[in-house]
């Protein structure tokens, strides 16, 4: 059993001294916002720490203050920082690296599926991994300095949906203040988290819209990108992201879903207006995620394993009144 909470991870923080911090594959901009900003914050107590990545980063989160934080040094470390995974097995190839170290804490707010580390704290209910991370850069002892707060107000704008979905609450607004007040300029920010579209990007998702299914009397939104068809658009394989959100927009719709094809193994990510559990339909296909927002891979021929997610999806929506 690992030690739990904010001060056990804190405390094993503050022991460490040379630090590799990850976040999960795909990540997005509250995974490696919350990672930058804590590997800034151990820096500036004298530490070591370098942010690892499974690929490339995502060119949508260049923007971020990455200095040289961004690297990838040999081991051996003391210490792993994982933010923002549910599971060791979402750290990718990372994975091996950060369970060699001796001290692995973790940072989330998914409901945790398979507890790792040896120092965890999970808070379902923060909208972000940013918002934990800057509760620790506090109980550290660590002034929030204008990068630190760019890179948490980034993450706390991705996983609110510029603080719309359900998951945003007084604190989340109370943070973004904060952030504010230190300098983030959020237009800036929404500028290139939400604006910064390239004419491939936008031939991807008018490919996308122009693919919704529906079903269920229009319950049930699912699009499927075959292969090839983000390559046909000269977009980037992240493009397709944002996809997945009209699908759920659509009146009516309760539960979306979008299907990137790939060769024998399908990358889906699920949405959720709030009364279908996407993340238990996830997790009976091996996946996770968030009540409204989870992900998947599935894997074989997709003839025959598109109609099982499509059922179980289709058996989560919520019965009808009589
Ligand atoms: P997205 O659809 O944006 O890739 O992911 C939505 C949410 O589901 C995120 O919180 C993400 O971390 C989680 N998620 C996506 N794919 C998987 C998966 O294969 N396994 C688990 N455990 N979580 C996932
Ligand atoms: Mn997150």
């Amino acid at each position: 059993m690992s030690e739990q909470g904010p001060a056990a991870c804190a405390a094993a923080l503050a022991r460490s001294q040379r630090l590799i911090l990850a976040a999960h594959v795909h990540p997005d901009a509250d995974g490696l916002g919350s990672a930058l900003a804590m590997a800034l914050a151990l820096r500036s107590l004298g530490k070591q720490a370098w942010v690892a990545l499974d690929a490339a980063l995502p060119e949508s989160l260049a923007f971020l203050p990455w200095g040289d934080v961004l690297h990838e040094v040999p081991g051996p470390y003391d210490t792993a920082l994982v933010l923002d995974c549910p599971e060791i097995s979402r750290t990718g190839r990372l994975a091996g690296a950060l369970q060699a170290c001796p001290t692995l804490v973790v940072l989330d707010h998914h409901p945790p599926t398979k507890p790792f580390g040896t120092h965890a704290w999970a808070d379902p209910s923060a909208a972000a991994t940013g918002e934990l991370a800057h509760a620790l850069i506090r109980a550290l002892g660590v002034p929030v300095s204008g990068a630190m707060a760019l890179a948490l107000y980034a993450a706390l704008a991705d996983d609110t949906g510029s603080f719309r979905y359900s998951n945003t609450s007084p604190r989340t607004h109370r943070l973004a203040a904060e952030f504010l007040e230190a300098g983030v300029k959020p237009y800036a920010v929404a500028q290139q988290l939400f604006e910064s579209y390239t004419p491939q990007s936008l031939r991807l998702l008018s490919a996308a819209l122009a693919r919704i299914q529906l079903f269920a009397g229009g319950r049930l939104g699912l699009v499927v990108l075959e292969r090839g068809l983000i390559a046909s658009c000269g977009a980037l394989d992240e493009d397709a992201d944002g996809a997945i959100n009209y699908v759920r927009g659509l009146k009516g719709v309760e539960a979306a879903g979008l299907l990137r094809e790939g060769e024998g193994q399908h990358r889906v990510s699920l949405r959720s207006r709030g009364r279908v559990d996407v993340a238990a339909v996830a997790r009976a296909f091996g996946g996770g995620g968030h009540a409204a927002a989870a992900g998947l891979t599935l894997n074989g021929p997709l003839e025959s394993c598109l109609p099982a997610l499509k059922a179980a999806l289709q058996a989560a929506l919520p019965g009808l009144p009589a």
